[in-house]
Parts: structure tokens; sequence; C-alpha cells
């Protein structure tokens, strides 16, 4: 077995992160470097690596990736807009190998990003 991400360790508590909301098939971290006032991540406890991996049985659990994002959302009052990234791969700006959906909101976000 491939070793435990950084984010599977905050799920079971070997390590503490700053835990939004969690259910049964995923949780909510603050992101610890924010690129905007609200910056979340909507992990699965699944650990899936990346999109890239993601197989078809996947795609219910990705599903609701993007409906708790769409929750937090509105949880966090960012009716002015908001940007989902999932990042992939090293061109992709993916640093942790655990997939994850980034939730920004709270200032105006350029577009293309860098
Ligand atoms: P990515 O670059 O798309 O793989 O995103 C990984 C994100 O995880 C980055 O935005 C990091 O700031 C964030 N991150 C890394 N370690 C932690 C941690 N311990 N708690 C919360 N967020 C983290």
């Amino acid at each position: 077995m491939s070793e435990k991400s950084i984010f599977t360790k905050i799920m079971e508590g070997e390590i503490p992160g700053d835990i939004q909301y969690e259910d049964d098939d995923c949780i909510v971290l603050k992101d610890i470097s924010p690129q905007a006032p609200v910056h979340l991540l909507i992990i699965p406890r699944k650990p899936l690596v990346r999109i890239a991996e993601m197989s078809e049985a996947d795609q219910p659990l990705i599903g609701k990736l993007l409906w708790i994002a769409k929750q937090m959302a509105a949880q966090f009052e960012l009716e002015e807009g908001f940007r989902i990234v999932i990042n992939n791969g090293p061109f992709g700006g993916e640093s942790v190998p655990h997939l994850h959906v980034h939730l920004l909101g709270k200032r105006p976000l350029k577009w293309p990003p860098g």
C-alpha cells in the first residue's frame, strides 16, 4: 500500500487540520495557504490520487464533491461568485497526490489562471 497522504493523516486525526465539514464520503478543510479570503478543499475519504486516475465507478463520488462545494459556497456566503479548481499532475499544479476540489471566493478572481 502506498504511503498515506497528508489529507488522510488529517482525516484519521494523526495531524491537525481545520475541518469545516465531514461526512461518510468527504471532509472539507480550510487550505493552510489560502489564495483567497475563502479557500476550502473538498477531499474524498477514498484516497483517489487525481482525476486522471479516477474510474467510471467514481463518478457519483466526484459529483458528491461538487455538491458539497455548492453547499459550502452557500454556507460561506459566496453569492458574488466563486471558483472550483481541480489541479492534475505537474503541469496542472498538483502538489498533494490525493484528489481534492479547491473552492475559492470572496474576492474577484482573474482569468485565465497563471
Ligand atoms: P494542489 O496544489 O492542487 O495539490 O493543492 C494542495 C493544497 O493543499 C494547497 O493549496 C496547499 O496549501 C494545501 N495544503 C497542504 N497541506 C495542507 C494542510 N496540512 N492543511 C490544509 N491544506 C493543506
